[in-house]
């Protein structure tokens, strides 16, 4: 499947804001964005004037790069959000907090939703009780998010249960980070996501 594999700080200054997508670094005086606030490139200092389908593409390519999917399926998602009852944006943003990658990363499992995804591509994580290995698989209510039992004793997941400890989960999530494992207790909705989206925007975008 294809990649971005291009530096990830670049993608955060040509959105203009912070997506977050390298961990603690993020939250240092080492973030690109605090030192070059400005698109990369020649001309990334002299592009000003933005169309209004150009903040539509921006603001959808923004919240793509958050969650690292390619156009297609974010675009299926976008489709099955609008097939859902309610507020087609906020259906779009919970079904992309509900994929299995997401939730181990708001579980505090990977510095970055990118280390969380690699963690769940390599066999890491069960969805009650059941080995999952697709960074995409859509968790729901009730369902049991875990390490693998053969995974827990590993350092690699002893350091990262630490980090979760310290960490603030969603109100959506119950984490038990001793026993390495979070269930979903409600549907995330807006409010739950602490992101810079304007997701109306994306709305739009699809419905010209
Ligand atoms: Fe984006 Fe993080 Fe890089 Fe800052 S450090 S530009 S938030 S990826």
């Amino acid at each position: 499947m294809a990649r971005y594999t291009d530096a990830k700080c670049r993608l955060c200054r040509r959105e203009g804001s912070k997506l977050y997508l390298k961990g603690d670094r993020c939250y240092t005086d080492k973030c690109a964005i605090s030192r070059r606030a400005y698109a990369p490139g020649q001309h990334g200092q002299g592009r000003k004037k933005v169309s209004e389908y150009g903040i539509q593409l921006r603001e959808k390519q923004k919240v793509r790069r958050i969650y690292g999917i390619l156009e297609k399926q974010f675009r299926d998602y976008f489709v099955e959000a609008e097939r859902q009852k309610g507020v087609t944006g906020e259906n779009l943003l919970r079904l992309l907090e509900l994929r299995l990658d997401n939730v181990a990363y708001r579980m505090g499992f990977g510095e970055s939703r990118a280390e969380a995804r690699q963690l769940v591509r390599h066999g890491h994580f069960t969805v009650n009780g059941r080995k999952v290995d697709i960074p995409s698989y859509q968790t729901g209510l009730n369902d049991l998010i875990a390490v693998k039992p053969g995974s827990k004793s590993t350092d690699k997941f002893k350091e990262l249960a630490e980090n979760a400890a310290g960490k603030t989960a969603p109100q959506w999530l119950s984490i038990n980070a001793e026993m390495m494992e979070g269930r979903i207790v409600a549907l995330p909705v807006r409010e739950d996501i602490d992101l810079p989206i304007e997701e109306h925007q994306i709305v739009e975008f699809y419905s010209r």
